[in-house]
C-alpha cells in the first residue's frame, strides 16, 4: 500500500476505535510521525488528509515546516538546550519538555518572537531508566513552575508505554490519563481548561490509548512503513 493509503486506513481504523470506546472521532489528533520519510512522503500523507506532523529532530523539523508551513508540526523528540530557539519558532505543539531550565528558556525565546508555545510534560510513567520524563511524584513541583511563565501554555501531557506488553501499556496510559485528572482538578480554571491534551499510543499501542483517553495518538510506522503489519 501507499503511504497515502496507510494514512486513510489508519484514519478509518482510528475513527472505529473511538466509536467502539464510545468516543467521538474528532476529538483524536492522528498526528503522523514523518521523522523517517522526506519532503515526497510528507506530500502524499498530506494529500490523503493528514495536516499534523512529528518530528524527533530540530533539522527536521525547521527544514520541513519551511517546505509545508501550512502543515502543523509538533515537536516529540529529545529537547537541547541550545536547539530550542530553532524548535520554538515552527512547533505548533512541543510534546517532549521534562526539564525545568527548558521550559524557562522556552518561555523566553516564544516571548522574543511574540508567540505562546503549547507545550505537553512528558512523564515517566513507567519507570523504565531507558525513557525520559518527568517521574509522577515531580510532576506537581514541574507544572507549578511552567503555569508560571507567561509565553508557555500547558496543554497537557504525553507519555510512552514500555513495548511488548499491550497490558502493560494500557496501564501506562490509564495511568497517565489519572494523573492528568488529579493536577487539572487542582489548578485554576484557565489553566484547567487549556489542559485537555493527552499524547500517548504509537503504531504498536494506540488502541490500548485511545480505549484511556488519549487526545493524540502518534503514529510512524503504520504509516510510512511498507512492511508494518496493520
Ligand atoms: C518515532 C516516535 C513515534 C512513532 O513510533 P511508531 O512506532 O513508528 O509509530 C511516536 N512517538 C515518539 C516520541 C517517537 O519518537
Amino acid at each position: 500500500m501507499s503511504i497515502a493509503e496507510n494514512y486513510k486506513e489508519v484514519r478509518a481504523q482510528v475513527e472505529d476505535e473511538c466509536r467502539r470506546c464510545g468516543r467521538n472521532p474528532e476529538e483524536v489528533v492522528l498526528l503522523a510521525v514523518s521523522k523517517t520519510t522526506d519532503a515526497l512522503g510528507v506530500d502524499e500523507a498530506r494529500s490523503a488528509g493528514a495536516q499534523d506532523f512529528g518530528e524527533n529532530r530540530p533539522d527536521q523539523l525547521v527544514e520541513k515546516f519551511g517546505a509545508f508551513p501550512q502543515l502543523r508540526w509538533h515537536f516529540i523528540g529529545n529537547i537541547q538546550s541550545r536547539r530550542i530557539r530553532d524548535i520554538v519558532p515552527a512547533a505548533e505543539l512541543i510534546h517532549s519538555l521534562y526539564k525545568p531550565e527548558h521550559a524557562v528558556k522556552i518561555n523566553d525565546d516564544a516571548l522574543a518572537i511574540g508567540k505562546v508555545q503549547q507545550v505537553l510534560l512528558e512523564v515517566n510513567v513507567s519507570g523504565e531508566e531507558s525513557k525520559s520524563g518527568i517521574a509522577p511524584d515531580q510532576l506537581p513541583d514541574m507544572l507549578g513552575a511552567v503555569l508560571a511563565l507567561p509565553n508557555v501554555k500547558v496543554r497537557g501531557l504525553m507519555t510512552m508505554a514500555p513495548q511488548g506488553d499491550l497490558a502493560v501499556a494500557q496501564e501506562c496510559f490509564a495511568d497517565l490519563r489519572k494523573l492528568a485528572q488529579s493536577e487539572r482538578a487542582k489548578m485554576p480554571a484557565d489553566a484547567a481548561a487549556a489542559f485537555d491534551q493527552l499524547s500517548m499510543g504509537m503504531s504498536e499501542d494506540w488502541r490500548q490509548a485511545i480505549a484511556e483517553g488519549s487526545t493524540i495518538v502518534r503514529i510512524g510506522r503504520a504509516i510510512f512503513s511498507d512492511d508494518f503489519g496493520r
